[in-house]
């Protein structure tokens, strides 16, 4: 018998507020070591998708109302954020929250502590975070709020890394920030799917970079997946680049 994804969407639909339809029937699913991007426009749903999945669309008036999310097979539905982190599903969500007056190296020993790690986890795994980010390792006693947008997004994700996850789950990495950074963050994700088999699953509007990065990818359109394939297949299809990626 084939393991199953790590995570799978069935038929997904939520709502916000009880009446907001912000998803319609979702499905995809990440395998085991797998890099999956979500692409779409603006307001397409990406963001619902992985406040769903963290099951964190409670804090902002949401709720599922049909199909199921599994993690390793289980469902989610009776889990609390906090629950999903010890298991290894970590977002890193949109706005690359930092603690600004922390410095960047207090920032990421607090993603040390959702998990319950020891002190001696916490600096192997400080290690490891500076060995994907050396910038970081470079201003780890400024305030994060004084580093640049790239680098706090570093820290948002290496926050992420010091929960241990199998499952990283990434809003818009790219948002706001110049293409050579945006390259090395993917470049950094890319490098741990390969290097520890993290499992990725990533929003993303730029989907020229997301499409270079992942493996698969699904198309969202007014909160349904419209399209899924091989990340090769979508970037050789014009139709598709056209028409829902905005490739031209
Ligand atoms: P973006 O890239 O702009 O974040 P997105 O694809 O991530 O777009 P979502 O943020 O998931 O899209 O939004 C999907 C739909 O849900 C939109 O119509 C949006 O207005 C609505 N929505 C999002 N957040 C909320 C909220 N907290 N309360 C009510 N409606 C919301």
């Amino acid at each position: 018998v084939a393991a199953p994804p790590i995570l799978a969407l069935e038929a997904v639909h939520a709502v916000y507020d009880a009446s907001i339809l912000a998803l319609s029937g979702v499905s995809l699913a990440v395998g085991h070591g797998e890099i999956v991007a979500i692409l779409g426009s603006n307001g397409a749903g990406k963001s619902t998708i992985l406040k769903a999945v963290s099951r964190l669309l409670k804090a902002e008036r949401g709720r599922l109302t049909d199909g199921r999310i599994l993690f390793e097979g289980g469902d989610t539905a009776s889990l609390s954020p906090g629950n999903l982190v010890r298991r290894g599903l970590v977002p890193v969500l949109e706005g690359r929250h930092c603690f600004k007056s922390l410095t960047v190296e207090e920032n990421l020993v607090t993603g040390a502590i959702g998990r319950g790690s020891s002190r001696t986890e916490a600096s192997e795994d400080l290690a490891r975070v500076y060995a994907t980010f050396p910038r970081l390792a470079e201003k780890r006693r400024l305030a994060a709020g004084l580093v640049s947008g790239g680098e706090q997004q570093m820290v948002a994700i290496g926050r992420a890394l010091m929960g241990r996850p199998r499952l990283l789950v990434l809003d818009e990495p790219s948002m706001g920030l110049a293409p050579k950074v945006v390259e090395t963050i993917f470049d950094a994700l890319t490098e741990l799917n390969r290097r520890d088999g993290l499992s990725i699953l990533v929003a993303e509007q730029n989907s020229a970079v997301a499409l270079r990065h992942a493996n698969r990818a699904v198309v969202i359109e007014h909160g349904a997946s419209v399209l899924a394939g091989t990340a090769a297949e979508l970037r050789a299809r014009d139709d598709i680049r056209a028409f829902y990626l905005g490739l031209g």
